[in-house]
């Protein structure tokens, strides 16, 4: 007997989800970085207090377009010009507090019903905040966030990962400091930065911290720079997550007939379930793909590692979470089921407990689609 194949004609396919759909249905976000994720009129207006002059452009729109610009220009020397800007502004407490208050507020009204939101510490005290003032004021600012957005009809998780930079050495301080606020909404922390030259195993001391501390690591590797720094990444600094990992498709070989071989990395990150944080646009606004059809997405997709899908920086790539599903639709046909998968995907990998994340899944996530599914 041979297995029926797909029938023709009598039921049609189910309509691809639409953009509003989408935005309705409940995301859960593992990648987006605080000084990437500013609304323009914000920048615009934090620069105003702060007296900093050196913007582009005062119009929230043409300054909008001059971010979306910088990122697609190929120039890795203006996106990083972009975040010199928005960093620029991030310098008080009360810049901090409103930019991650719009940040919680901007993503639950996207549908975003989880999300980690990372941000360097070290950066932000040009000004003479300390670490820890850093920190408070992020968390303070998620609380106000989450609470306008209750008020408005949309319940929201939000927590953070603290990232180290990794040409700089200050990764212990930061490791110390994700630890010491744990308990007060920090999930995790991360390494960023310029891949290449700088190795994950630099901050190795950190990393033993954490975890020793039996606390979450997810590691920027396999963005810029290929498996040696996810190797790195993964066995010598224990990463629970890989941010992007896009370059784990080197070690993977599709042959003519379409079946693939995976390398002992790949088939270890499979195998491990090691979630890989995708940013779809971000990946091609960087060069680490080349454009979103031949994003590795759709292969390591079919091949069932543990993918998410992120925004990485929501400003300079023009971004949310529901555009990135909604390109993922139209560049691979993706339906719900695939929507829920990411989703599913992403809750599980997330650093709050098992329970809560089971919680979130059972209780929203499934019934989120299902509904969305069940519509006409
Ligand atoms: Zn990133």
């Amino acid at each position: 007997m041979t297995a029926p194949t797909a029938t023709t004609g009598t039921s049609p396919a189910p309509a691809a989800p639409s953009t509003e759909e989408i935005r309705k249905a409940p995301k859960v976000l593992l990648h987006d970085h605080l000084d990437g994720g500013l609304r323009a009129a914000s920048v615009i207006d934090l620069a105003d207090a702060v007296g900093y002059g050196a913007l582009p452009t005062r119009d929230p729109e043409e300054l909008a377009g001059w971010f979306l610009g910088a990122a697609h220009s190929g120039s890795l020397v203006r996106y990083l010009e972009t975040f010199g800007h928005t960093v620029a502004v991030m310098q008080t407490a009360e810049a901090l507090v409103r930019v991650a208050a719009e940040a919680a507020e901007d993503l639950a009204a996207d549908g975003v019903v989880y999300a980690e939101v990372r941000f360097a510490p070290e950066l932000h005290v040009e000004q003479g905040l300390a670490l820890p003032d850093v920190v408070e004021a992020v968390l303070e600012g998620f609380r106000v966030g989450t609470a306008r957005a209750a008020e408005q009809g949309h319940t929201i998780k939000v927590g953070c990962l603290l990232t180290a930079m990794r040409h700089a050495a200050r990764s212990r301080e930061i490791a110390e400091l994700a630890v010491r606020y744990r308990d007060a909404g920090v999930a995790g922390f991360d390494i960023a930065g310029a891949e290449k030259g700088f190795p994950p195993t630099r901050h190795l001391d950190a990393f033993e911290y954490v975890r020793q501390q039996n606390a979450h690591v997810t590691i920027h590797a396999g963005e810029a720079f290929g498996l040696p720094s996810i190797w790195e990444a993964v066995q010598w600094c224990g990463a629970d997550r890989l941010g992007h990992g896009v370059r784990i498709v080197d070690d993977i070989t599709v042959r003519s007939d379409g079946t693939a071989e995976l390398g002992r990395l790949a088939a270890w990150v499979r195998d491990m379930r090691i979630p890989l944080e995708m940013c779809p646009t971000s990946n091609v606004h960087t060069g680490a793909a080349t454009s979103l059809a031949d994003h590795p997405i759709g292969l390591l997709r079919d091949l069932r590692f543990r993918v998410t899908v992120n925004t990485d920086n929501r400003l300079m790539s023009g971004c949310s979470m529901t555009s990135e599903m909604a390109a993922l639709v139209e560049t691979f046909g993706y339906g719900w089921a695939d929507l829920q998968w990411f989703t599913v995907n992403s809750m599980k990998s997330a650093f709050i407990h098992f329970d809560e994340r089971l919680a979130l899944i059972e209780d929203v996530i499934k019934p989120g689609y299902a509904a969305a599914m069940a519509r006409p």
